[in-house]
């Protein structure tokens, strides 16, 4: 049983997956370009010491003045960390290195795994949707980001070992779910950098959808190498060549999350 979701909620979501490289940063920023296309209000946090998502956002990650880390550490409030992606029409909470040392910094706080969710509180009557680009870990970053969601999507690529991890950020989401965020769900499976030609990778297309059923999105970003040039120019592949496949099921992905948002189906 699900229950429609007022359209006027905040929703947060966590973009994640534990390995590495497969999509996590490029699915945030372009489904944040995507919404905000579709005039929906978008915050996107980059919880990555990596900052790829802030720099694929045009900021330059090296002369941001307060930083998620900042955020984090009661150095300063959310409000005066964000800042706006003029390529991808949508605001920014940006990382950098420092993000790395959050975790030993953390160490004293009562409820360090609340840190973020307390910091987006704040701002609830300002975004449609929070987007939370987590690192390829399960650390006490990417619980910061899943104790503050309403859900996890999680970016895919179909090759042989994708589903091996899977079951550990499953069993990460539930237990979650059960001890510190009621609210958290699944969302939904992502198939990225799909290439049909691919015997393997439709097998294992196939697989998800017989396993997850309608968690796994309708949507399929293919293979696309417009998406992939597009961060070294700091502009959302969406923004970036908006006639490009990538980009045209980016659109297409973004429609079907404020589908399945406004309809309840998580
Ligand atoms: P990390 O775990 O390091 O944070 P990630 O999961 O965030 O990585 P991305 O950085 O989004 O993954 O993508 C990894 C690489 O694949 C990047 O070089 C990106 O440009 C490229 N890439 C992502 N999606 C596509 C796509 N659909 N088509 C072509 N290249 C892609
Ligand atoms: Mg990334």
């Amino acid at each position: 049983m699900t229950t429609p979701t007022p359209s006027n909620m905040m929703r947060v979501f966590c973009i994640a997956n534990q390995k590495g490289g497969v999509g996590k940063t490029t699915t945030t920023t372009n489904l944040a370009a995507g919404l905000a296309s579709h005039a929906k209000r978008v915050l996107l946090i980059d919880l990555d010491p990596q900052g790829n998502a802030t720099m694929g956002s045009g900021i330059d990650k090296s002369s941001i003045e307060h930083t998620v880390y900042d955020v984090l550490i009661n150095e300063c409030e959310i409000r005066q960390a964000i800042v706006a992606s003029d390529s991808g029409g949508y605001d920014v909470l940006p990382a950098n290195r420092e993000l790395a040392g959050a975790e030993i910094d953390l160490v004293g706080f009562n409820e360090r795994e609340l840190q973020l969710k307390k910091a987006i509180d704040q701002v609830s009557d300002r975004y449609d949707f929070v987007l939370i680009d987590c690192p390829p870990a399960l650390s006490l970053l990417t619980l910061n980001g899943l104790a503050a969601a309403h859900g996890v999507i999680i970016p895919m690529q179909c090759e042989y070992f994708a589903l091996e991890g899977l079951s550990d950020l499953v069993n990460t989401i539930k237990r979650v779910h059960r001890n510190i965020n009621n609210d958290l769900t699944l969302i939904g499976l992502l198939r990225v950098m799909f290439d049909p030609r691919m015997t393997l990778q439709q097998q294992v297309s196939a697989q998800l959808e017989q396993h997850f059923g309608d968690k796994v999105f309708k949507t399929i970003v293919p293979r696309n190498v417009r998406l992939a040039e597009a961060p070294s120019y700091g502009i959302p592949g969406v923004s970036y060549d908006k006639s490009s496949r990538g980009a045209k099921a980016y659109i297409d992905f973004a429609q079907e999350v404020i589908e399945r948002t406004e309809n309840g189906v998580q």
